[in-house]
């Protein structure tokens, strides 16, 4: 027989989820309402602390005033037995931190909608007249259907309200920290401008762009973030979108002004770029790769989003693929992009980038095919296997003729066919035209 479960206020605390130094995190029940909630807790001791009892309180304060699909609801902030509490949503899935630990880096196509559902949130935060100041990964919520939910007030400052930390003394998370905060300065809202681009760069490349420490380079972080000394997005990650990288180097700005100002611009590119996708299209694509990535453990009798998979068409990643197909194919790569680039500077005529054929890649009884698409598509093969495109690396066909579709929730979908034999290298791609 179980241990009966320790009630907190109207709560049954279930199990932790996270011991931070201020508390527990505990996934708790609400027998009342019959739902799981999450209780945050503030160590006794800390509560006899006016400062950081203030702290929590006001977390409460600030979270409980916005009301937005992708930031964590507050229900309740309560004390018992001389501790104080939080009650709020559970979201049932993984933290950016651990889905990064996992994938290492996100797909650019889906970090980039993963950005969108981030930028929605937090311009709802800034409405409030909110400033977050610790946004990263370990505070940014994903759940299993695909939502994404900015976490923990615990530093948020509110624009009118009084200041809980004396100018010069800096609060925050450093490799997220935008220059004035880690300056301890006065920040706003276009210090979470920064925090954001951090955020992104780190998606698509797998961490920020300014490690705390840099083996590379001997200057303070500070230093770094002044003279914008990074690699550039694209250089570390080529499939990233060049428009993606732009955003990323316009929010890294060291001084606020020079970056976007409001949220909203932010947000009004990438749903721009992205085709106006709505927070339900978001959350689909963006839960079909977080179970195609693996990212949440598989559980007994739940239904599964991973797509089917089709004897016809498999699917690998690149580690995968003998050493000589992959070189055959970045020799191959190397040809197409010269070749495109010769093409737009009018040096030689090509015809369609689909039909190019590069020298077959000997010793593979697949094809590799990469698949492009603009904005970005989902792409299903013999109404089977679907992925995100573009793709970051190339899928494996069996030889013979496969049906293509591409879908974008704004364009529609379009259907090609593609003939592909073992041992060749191909692309196929499709812009959607508004
Ligand atoms: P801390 O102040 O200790 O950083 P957080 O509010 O960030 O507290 O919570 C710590 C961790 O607990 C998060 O990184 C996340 O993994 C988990 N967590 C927090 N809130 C929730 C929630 N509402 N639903 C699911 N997990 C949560
Ligand atoms: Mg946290």
């Amino acid at each position: 027989m179980s241990a009966p479960r320790k009630r907190i206020g109207g709560y049954d605390l279930i199990e932790p989820l996270d011991q931070g130094g201020m508390g527990v995190v505990h996934l708790a029940i609400q027998p009342e309402l019959e739902r799981h909630v999450v209780i945050k807790s503030l160590r006794k001791d800390l509560v006899q602390n006016k400062e950081i009892d203030e702290r929590f309180r006001r977390e409460a304060e600030a979270a409980g005033r916005v009301h937005h699909q992708n930031v964590v609801t507050v229900y309740d902030c309560f004390s018992w037995r001389g501790e104080r509490y939080i009650a709020q949503e559970y979201v049932d899935g993984a933290d950016l931190d651990m889905a990064l630990r996992v994938v290492r880096r996100v797909a650019p196509s889906v970090a980039a909608l993963l950005a969108l559902e981030l930028a929605r949130g937090l311009e709802a935060i800034h409405e409030r007249d909110i400033v977050h100041r610790d946004l990263k990964p370990s505070n940014v919520l994903l759940g299993k259907g695909g939502e994404v939910k900015i976490a923990d007030f615990g530093i948020a400052l509110e624009g009118t309200g009084e200041r809980l930390t004396r100018m010069g003394y800096a609060v925050g998370t450093p490799p997220y920290m935008s220059p004035e905060q880690l300056l301890g300065e006065r920040v706003d809202q276009r210090s979470d401008v920064f925090a954001f681009g951090v955020l992104l760069y780190e998606m698509a490349v797998g961490e920020p762009p300014f490690p705390e420490v840099d083996p590379e380079c001997d200057d303070a972080l500070i230093k770094r973030i002044q003279a914008e000394r990074y690699h550039a997005l694209r250089r570390r990650n080529p499939e990233a979108l060049r428009w993606l990288s732009k955003l990323v180097r316009h929010c890294l700005r060291p001084k606020p002004g020079k970056r976007p100002q409001l949220m909203s611009e932010v947000r009004a590119v990438l749903e721009r770029r992205l085709g106006y996708p709505a927070p339900a299209d978001c959350r689909r694509e963006i839960a079909n790769w977080l179970h195609e990535q693996s990212v949440f453990e598989p559980v007994e009798n739940e239904t599964v989003l991973a797509p089917r998979p089709l004897p016809k068409a498999r699917r690998r990643l690149l580690p995968r693929i003998p050493l000589k197909v992959a070189a055959v194919f970045a020799f191959c790569a190397v040809l197409i992009t010269s070749a495109v680039w010769a093409q737009r500077r009018g040096l030689v005529s090509m015809p369609d980038l689909s039909a190019l054929t590069p020298p077959r890649a000997a010793s593979s009884e697949y094809a590799l095919v990469s698949f492009g698409a603009t904005p970005w598509a989902r792409v299903t093969i013999d109404e089977g296997t679907s992925f995100l495109a573009p793709t970051e690396q190339p899928i494996e066909l069996s030889p013979g003729s496969h049906r293509v579709a591409f879908e974008h929730p704004e364009f529609g979908r379009v259907e090609r066919s593609i003939d592909v034999e073992a041992g060749e290298t191909r692309t196929l791609s499709h812009s959607f035209r508004r």
